[in-house]
């Protein structure tokens, strides 16, 4: 994984650089020592690391403008960073970039009821929304595994999903406003408390732009009423392929659960071993729906899931009885990835969707791939929305098995958009997925994706290096073709 050369210039005018900025936010506020970068030095993608330039932590939106002007003045790149859980290296620092980190902005600014909001700064964490408002009776559907520790910044920049995103939308389908500072240090508002906003969807394109367009500094989440009843079914099967096949049938029935998760042989073992959830361990598969929604609705979705998973195959079924049991059920799967973690010394963690009809193809290609990489995968899917989170499990220690989990995890991918599915569901491309951005975009398709990169960022200061295999100059974007001495257009103002 090759990243830009970094700037020897700027890397040796470190100390002036830092000085500077120490004149611009507190001073405390500017981190430069080694030993307190280390702190930062990667995110969740935690086989790569990087020391920042220096890492930068303002405590105010003016603070964050403040200093993007200046890295925008004197060419210096950005690397935003909220909580640093992200799988796909989004947030990986880089030698001669400045990190910006968000963890000051951890205050609940108001609580909605009226308007069902909640406005908040960027380094909040996801769990604390539902934590500020569920006395009330009320949540905020899009649930991470990682919600404990995620910012809500984070989220809107990788548009996060959840167990729960299925019925009730990722986090692009639970944000009605955002504040942001763009590079040239101007403080934007984007959406509000209101349902639409008049003019271009611009908070469309800010939700997962990746920290690569603008820094996230508040955000207007939507909350949701807490359903009257939920209950989960906890369904084995013997086979793969027929678990795969029965996540379709429920929704072919018309029914679209709250959550739909699968689990294969290796991660239930795992995740029971940790969580002691109940989980039927001779089961080569287990999948975990919820129904949510007046009791009677529940009842009569329930009744028809348990009918569809059996015409499916299933060997066992257990429907909870109380909320502790829902709860225990999903306490399992939420720690299935640390769980899996207890079994390998190492793991990589991908992200792929497909059309959910292919899950049974996708199982028996999975098997085949781990045959030919020698390498187990422990399989844990959003499995209602096609979102599969398979975890390869390698030892860093053992020469070239990092690279061989890498090439198994990129034939995953590969395969996923082959299947007719994209190459993430919600960890990002960050600098996990670059490289093979082209399996799914043409080189037509990426220049297009970056003339809006340069709308936001034409000097290409915010995250370089991440979600584009090359970067092209906005200048060479522009070109025009002008056709016998004529110019296009040529009123409107070029860059
Ligand atoms: C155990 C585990 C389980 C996970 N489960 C899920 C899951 O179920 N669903 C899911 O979607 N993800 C999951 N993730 C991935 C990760 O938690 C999410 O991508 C999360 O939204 C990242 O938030 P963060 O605050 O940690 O962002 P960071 O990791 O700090 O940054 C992620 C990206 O966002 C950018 N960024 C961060 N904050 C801002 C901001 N304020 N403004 C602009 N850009 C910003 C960064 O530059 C980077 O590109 C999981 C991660 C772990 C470790």
């Amino acid at each position: 994984m090759h990243m830009p050369e970094p700037d020897s210039d700027v890397i040796e005018r470190r100390d002036e650089i830092c000085a500077t900025l120490r004149t611009i936010i507190p001073a405390e506020c500017v981190i430069d020592s080694v030993e307190s970068m280390r702190a930062f030095d990667s995110d969740g993608l935690s086989a790569y690391r990087q020391l920042p330039l220096a890492v930068v932590l303002p405590e105010t939106v003016a603070q964050i403008a403040d200093v993007m002007k200046w890295c925008h003045q004197n060419g210096i790149k950005v690397v935003p960073r909220g909580a640093g859980t992200s799988l796909s290296g989004g947030a990986l620092p880089l030698a001669d970039a400045v990190l910006l980190g968000l963890g000051k902005f951890n205050k609940i600014l108001d609580i909605d009821f009226d308007n069902r909001c909640v406005v908040a700064q960027p380094g909040v964490t996801n769990l604390a929304i539902t934590n500020a408002v569920e006395d009330q009776g009320f949540y905020y559907a899009p649930d991470p595994s990682s919600q404990i520790a995620c910012s809500v910044g984070g989220n809107v920049a990788e548009n996060s999903g959840g167990v729960h995103c299925l019925k009730y939308g990722l986090t692009t389908n639970n944000l009605l406003g955002i504040e942001m500072v763009t590079i040239e240090g101007e403080i934007l508002r984007l959406g509000g408390k209101h349902l639409d906003a008049g003019d271009y969807d611009l908070m469309g394109i800010m939700t997962g732009s990746e920290g690569l367009l603008g820094i996230v500094s508040e955000v207007t989440l939507r909350i949701l009423q807490k359903p009257a009843t939920r209950r989960a079914l906890l369904v084995g099967f013997e086979d793969t392929e027929s678990a795969g096949k029965a996540v379709g049938d429920v929704i072919g029935a018309g029914i679209i659960p709250a959550g739909m998760e699968m689990m294969d042989g290796l991660a239930i073992n795992a995740a029971e071993d940790f969580a002691n959830a109940g989980y039927p361990r001779s089961a080569a598969a287990l999948i975990i729906v919820e129904l949510d929604g007046p009791e009677v609705e529940v009842d009569t979705l329930i009744d028809r899931v348990e009918v569809i998973m059996k015409n499916a195959g299933a060997s066992s079924i257990k429907v909870s009885q109380s909320e502790e049991e829902r709860t225990l059920f999903w306490a399992g799967r939420k720690s299935a990835f640390p769980a899996v973690g207890r079994i390998s010394p190492d793991y990589m963690c991908m992200d792929g969707t497909i059309p959910r009809r292919r899950l049974p193809d996708m199982m028996i290609r999975m098997a085949s791939l781990s045959q030919k990489y020698g390498l187990r995968v422990a399989n844990v899917f959003h499995a209602g929305d096609g979102n599969l989170h398979p975890l390869i499990l390698f030892d860093a220690n053992e020469p070239g098995e990092l690279e061989r989990a890498e090439d198994f995890g990129g034939d995953i991918l590969r395969a996923c958009v082959e299947m007719g599915g994209v190459l993430t569901g919600e960890h990002g491309v960050g600098i996990e997925k670059r490289d093979l951005m082209g399996i799914q975009f043409t080189e037509d398709d990426m220049k297009q994706q970056q003339r809006l990169k340069c709308a936001f960022d034409a000097d290409h200061l915010l995250n370089p290096g991440k979600v584009f295999p090359h970067l092209h100059r906005c200048a060479e974007l522009g070109r025009l073709h002008v056709h016998k001495g004529k110019m296009p257009h040529a009123d409107i103002p070029r860059f």
